[in-house]
C-alpha cells in the first residue's frame, strides 16, 4: 500500500499546529529540570533559551542579514521588483520555487555547518535549526507545507559521518510546522563526486539523475520543503526538486542553514 502524500484540508493543518504547541510545551519544561548549556560555545546558559544558545553565539549565528533573491536565496541589493531573480541567479532556470537560508556561508554561521558535519553534533543541529524556523517562521507558514523532505545522503556517506544532518533538521522543522517528515521519500542512485571539486556547469552534471524517489510513496499535488545544511550553487536541491515536481509535487520550497556567496 502507497503512503498518499496529498494537500492538507484547513482543519488537518490546525490538528497539527495544536500538536506542535503541545510539544514546545513539554521542551520548555525539560529545559527547566536540567540546567541547559550553549550548543555553540557550551557556556553555561543562566536563564533557559529556546534555540538552546547564549546571547553572543545566536547574535553570531543570525547575523545582520540583506536583502536576499527569493529564488537563488543569495544577497542582492538589486532586485527588481516585479520579475522574480536577480543578476546572481543561475542561467539555467532552477526547479525549485524558493530559498529561505538561516544566514551567509561565513564566519560562526560556516564553523557551525562544517560542526554538525561531525558526530555528537544533534544538539546544535537542533538549535540552528530552531534559528532557521524563527528567521522564516511566517514564510514557512504561508508555504502551506504538507510534508518535509530532506535531501538524502548516500547511504556509506551516512554511514561514515555517523550523523545525517539535514534530517535532524527536517524533523525539527515538521515538528515546529506541525506536519509530516517523509526522511526516506528521496534516494540517492548514486555516490556522487565531491561537488567542492567540480565547477558550477560540473556540478548540475554530476548531480543528473543521481536521485528517486522510494517505492512505497505517493506525492499528489502535495507542497514540499525541502531542506539541506548549505546550499552552494543550488545544483543538489535542482535535481530533487526536478525529481519531486516530477513524482507530483505542487512546489518545492527549500530551506538550508547557509548559502554561499560568489
Ligand atoms: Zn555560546
Ligand atoms: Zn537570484
Amino acid at each position: 500500500m502507497p503512503l498518499v502524500i496529498r494537500g492538507n484540508t484547513t482543519l488537518d493543518r490546525l490538528k497539527r499546529q495544536i500538536c506542535a504547541s503541545g510539544r514546545q510545551f513539554y521542551e520548555g519544561v525539560l529545559d527547566a529540570v536540567i540546567p541547559p548549556r550553549c550548543n555553540f560555545c557550551e557556556a553555561p546558559l543562566e536563564t533557559a533559551k529556546l534555540a538552546g544558545l547564549c546571547s553572543v553565539c545566536e547574535q553570531r549565528l543570525v547575523a545582520e542579514d540583506r536583502q536576499r533573491c527569493l529564488i537563488c536565496g543569495q544577497q542582492s541589493d538589486h532586485l527588481a521588483a516585479k520579475s522574480p531573480g536577480c543578476p546572481k541567479c543561475p542561467p539555467k532556470r532552477l526547479r525549485f520555487d524558493s530559498v529561505s537560508p538561516l544566514g551567509t556561508f561565513e564566519n560562526e554561521l560556516r564553523e557551525a555547518v562544517y560542526r554538525i558535519k561531525q558526530p555528537g553534533t544533534y544538539a546544535l543541529a537542533e538549535s540552528l535549526a530552531k534559528l532557521l524556523w524563527t528567521r522564516h517562521r511566517d514564510k514557512f507558514l504561508k508555504l502551506e507545507v504538507d510534508v518535509v523532505v530532506p535531501v538524502p545522503m548516500y547511504w556509506s556517506r551516512r554511514i561514515r559521518r555517523g550523523m545525517n544532518n539535514p534530517e535532524v533538521l527536517a524533523r525539527r522543522l515538521a515538528s515546529k510546522l506541525g506536519t509530516n517528515v517523509a526522511a526516506g521519500l528521496l534516494v540517492r542512485r548514486r555516490n556522487t563526486l565531491s561537488q567542492l571539486d567540480l565547477s558550477p556547469n560540473k556540478r548540475f552534471e554530476n548531480l543528473r539523475h543521481a536521485m528517486r524517489p522510494a517505492a512505497g510513496y505517493v506525492l499528489s499535488s502535495a507542497n514540499v520543503l525541502l531542506v539541506d545544511d548549505v546550499m552552494t550553487t543550488g545544483a543538489t536541491c535542482d535535481e530533487a526538486a526536478r525529481v519531486l515536481k516530477k513524482f507530483g509535487a505542487a512546489r518545492v520550497d527549500v530551506a538550508v542553514i547557509a548559502r554561499t556567496e560568489p
